[in-house]
């Protein structure tokens, strides 16, 4: 999980006669590939294939192919040159490139064409959420709130509603945020308080949420709310969708029943963090998602898959981009007579980042496939999210040390993207609950 956690086979009740059934010659022969001079001919490849989109093959097909072409030319004309002045002056992403996210399709890429979408796969996406992450994280976000709301509708609405909302959202008409969390309920979502009443052809919400990304720009809020108070735990809950007029800095909620500010952040930035107070704010009975009251939290579960994917494909990015950094970083900078990227320390630095953004993007693309395939893969997708989120933390961490003192220097971009990189591990399932979700399928398997 982290530096100071671990666990050694003893106190798992194994001994070393255990671990020999798992020692194939498989095994031995990958074990025995990380060598020195493996190392030094893959930071070899690394420093002449400099510019390359990927490092090592993909295994994707054309079509993919061809998305993330389009997509690295778009973020490295459109987003590289501005992301970290936004950064630095906690700027919104511009409305323009929005825009031209939404002419290409972006937020509705893996809709079905009947619903305006481009009806493309769970892989796809994860490529455009890659490249564009690889940009900015934020500018690779843009598209998570969407693909939320999209998930939610298209799973758990009523024809109606789909009809209504998805055509919307696919063509970025408009902007949705996910108002999940509160104060007191992060991990534990099904204990969360923020009560939606029933009165008349209206439900009236009132509670606290919290970390509500995108939540002042957005148009409209999947509120997760509790419509049977004397339902505890996640039975009583149900999802709303509701309209709100977009707002901006100087008034970020300008709706009857709607307050609340902005939370100032490491990083992440781009499309700025709330708190939002409720108090009656009025939503229409008609968009109780599905129109049966008490299925919210179980519609929320059905997204998880696709959110994690896709938060997976972003950690992949983020980590793509510090290794960018890192392997311009090294191959200039010259200490000793040569370009450090010489030494073994730094460029082992690199090569295992390569290798460990080639594992986790491995594994994020085969969750996407069984997606695709309408197969279960909540321990797939949990897996990816928690692996790759570990891949950008690391990555960002080792390419800052590359850049000695300057990483360290709020100028260089790496400090950013160490910082965009920390919030991977926290939301969309904390790395902890990420890992519980795990071993209780591995154990129930
Ligand atoms: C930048 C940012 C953007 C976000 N965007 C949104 C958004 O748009 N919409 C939204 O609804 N929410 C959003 N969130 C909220 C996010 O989903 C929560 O922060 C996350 O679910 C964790 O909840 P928490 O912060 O309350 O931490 P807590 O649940 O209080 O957890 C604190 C720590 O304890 C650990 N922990 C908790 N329970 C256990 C357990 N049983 N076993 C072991 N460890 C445990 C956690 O893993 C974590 O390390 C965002 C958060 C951030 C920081």
């Amino acid at each position: 999980m982290s530096q100071n956690e671990m666990v050694r086979l003893e106190e798992l009740g194994l001994d070393d006669s255990d671990r020999q059934e798992f020692l194939t010659d498989d095994v031995k022969a990958v074990m025995s590939g990380n060598t020195a001079g493996v190392r030094a001919r893959i930071a070899q490849m690394l420093d002449d294939g400099q510019g390359n989109v990927t490092f090592g093959d993909t295994g994707l097909d054309e079509t993919s192919e061809a998305m993330r072409e389009e997509m690295y030319r778009f973020s490295q004309a459109e987003v590289v040159p501005h992301a970290h002045e936004w950064h630095l002056k906690d700027d919104y992403i511009p409305l323009e490139l929005v825009s031209s996210m939404a002419e290409m399709g972006v937020f509705g890429l893996t809709l079905p064409e009947e619903y305006g979408g481009l009806g493309l796969g769970k892989e796809v996406m994860c490529v455009v959420s890659e490249e564009l992450s690889r940009g900015y994280i934020g500018v690779g976000s843009l598209g998570t709130r969407s693909e939320i709301a999209a998930e939610l509708i298209l799973n758990g609405g009523t024809e109606e509603q789909k009809q209504e909302w998805l055509p919307k959202i696919a063509s970025g008409e408009i902007l949705p945020t996910a108002v999940f969390t509160e104060p007191n309920t992060g991990s534990d979502l099904a204990s969360l308080t923020t009560r939606a009443k029933k009165d008349g052809d209206n439900y009236l919400v009132t509670g606290q949420k919290t970390w509500i990304t995108h939540a002042a720009r957005a148009d409209v809020m999947t509120i997760l709310a509790r419509t049977n108070p004397d339902q505890k735990g996640y039975r009583g809950l149900s999802m709303l969708i509701a309209e709100k007029p977009r707002g901006d800095d100087e008034k970020p909620f300008p709706a009857d029943g709607m307050s609340g500010g902005e939370i100032e952040v490491l990083g992440y930035r781009g499309m700025k963090e709330f708190d939002i107070s409720f108090d009656d704010f009025k939503v229409p009975a008609k968009n109780l998602l599905g129109t049966e009251e008490g299925q919210g939290f179980k519609q929320l579960m059905q997204t998880f898959e696709a959110a994690r994917i896709q938060t997976a494909a972003r950690a992949i990015g983020v980590a793509q981009s510090a290794l960018d950094l890192g392997l311009r970083y090294g191959a200039e900078r010259v200490q000793f007579g040569k370009p450090i990227i010489k030494f073994p320390r730094v460029a082992d630095k690199l090569v295992m980042m390569a290798a460990e953004i080639l594992m986790a993007r491995q594994l994020t693309y085969y969750s996407a496939r069984q997606k695709d395939a309408d197969k279960r893969c909540d321990l797939e997708a949990g897996m990816a999210k928690l692996l790759a989120a570990r891949v950008a933390w690391a990555s960002a961490d080792n390419a800052l040390q590359i850049h000695g003192g300057n990483g360290f220097a709020l100028e260089y971009a790496i400090s950013r993207v160490l910082c965009d990189a920390r919030i991977l591990s926290i939301f969309e399932g904390a790395a902890e609950i990420q890992a519980h979700v795990i071993a209780r399928r591995l154990l129930e398997s």
